[in-house]
């Protein structure tokens, strides 16, 4: 099986203020754990930077030339409290976006299976016209548009597992039947959102998880939930918002996953997408704020992507 990773040192150009969780040391974190040598299977790419149309698919062009028009000559410009830009930021979310849409394109041209998107800054929280909890653009949202537009894709299903709940995806797709929706997050935690009561159109499926739920509990509601309606969704592709914030030693959360809890959720996604789809996945990096576990969840997360 033939694994893509899409990485690229613009990722860690966008800065943000010191003591920022959300900080360029991650993707060095990342980029560390992918340089064992377990990893020299993966097909290593650099991306290209999605073009203005696909950006534009999910959100207003009046939201993508404000976002332009505030991007600082120097410093960082600060658009809420944990939201900022600086010179190299939106190239940074473009080309995050853009490995999306590479990936896909890749993977429809049967040149892989699956692939990891190792970029920042995250996307999940980004809504239509508001950039938010460090978000400017929504990747998996102008990933599974494109998939759409460009290879006729009907059904594109988007799994996230972050510890927060993906307000910006839900935002684009909660009237989109084509675009199936499930986040396990913890609640109440930010942004607030993702109960699940939050159906959209039949196409949301939210599952609030308790402070303190660990692996075992973690596993048997995703069993219970989170299978039943991807399977019954049957996507032409699965796409994974994977944040891996929810692991145990984590500072933005409090839901106790270890590295095996990623493995085993890897797994059932690919199941899913094996029995539905060819396989076709593509992984998406959202949160994980302490290093050294998301160095290891990460690690652990591709290895079982690139496994035989
Ligand atoms: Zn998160």
């Amino acid at each position: 099986m033939t694994t893509l990773l899409y990485t690229d040192p613009a990722f860690a150009r966008h800065q943000t203020p010191r003591g920022h969780p959300e900080r360029a040391e991650r993707m060095i974190a990342v980029e560390r754990a992918l340089s064992a040598p377990e990893f020299d299977v993966l097909v290593r790419r650099r991306p290209t930077p999605a073009p203005y149309e696909a950006i534009a698919a999910c959100h207003p062009s009046a939201y993508i030339e404000k976002l332009e028009a505030l991007i600082p000559a120097e410093g960082m410009i600060a658009l809420d409290a944990d939201t900022n830009v600086g010179p190299d930021s939106m190239i940074a979310a473009r080309l995050a976006s853009g490995a999306m849409i590479n990936a896909i394109d890749a993977i429809m041209a049967g040149e892989a299976q699956n692939a990891f998107v190792a970029g920042r800054p995250p996307g999940h929280h980004a809504e239509r016209d508001h950039a938010m909890g460090f978000c400017l653009i929504n990747h998996v949202a102008i990933g599974a548009r494109h998939a759409q537009k460009a290879h006729g894709l009907e059904r594109v299903a988007i799994v996230d597992f972050d510890v927060h709940h993906g307000n910006g995806t839900q935002d684009i797709f909660e009237t989109d039947p084509s675009v199936l929706y499930v986040s396990t997050h913890q609640s109440p935690h930010y942004p607030g959102t993702g109960s699940p009561t939050e159906r959209g159109v039949g196409n949301i499926v939210n599952l609030p998880l308790a402070a303190g739920t660990d692996g075992p509990m973690y596993r048997s509601v995703f069993e219970a939930v989170v299978m039943p309606a991807v399977r019954a969704f049957d996507p032409d592709l699965l796409i994974l918002s994977a944040g891996f914030d929810a692991h145990a030693d984590d500072p933005l959360g409090d839901i106790r996953l270890l590295e095996d809890d990623f493995v085993w959720i890897t797994e059932r996604m690919m199941e899913v997408a094996d029995r539905s789809c060819r396989g076709r996945l593509v992984s998406c990096l959202e949160g994980g704020y302490d290093l050294a576990a998301l160095g290891r969840s990460v690690a652990a997360h591709v290895a079982t992507l690139a496994k035989d």
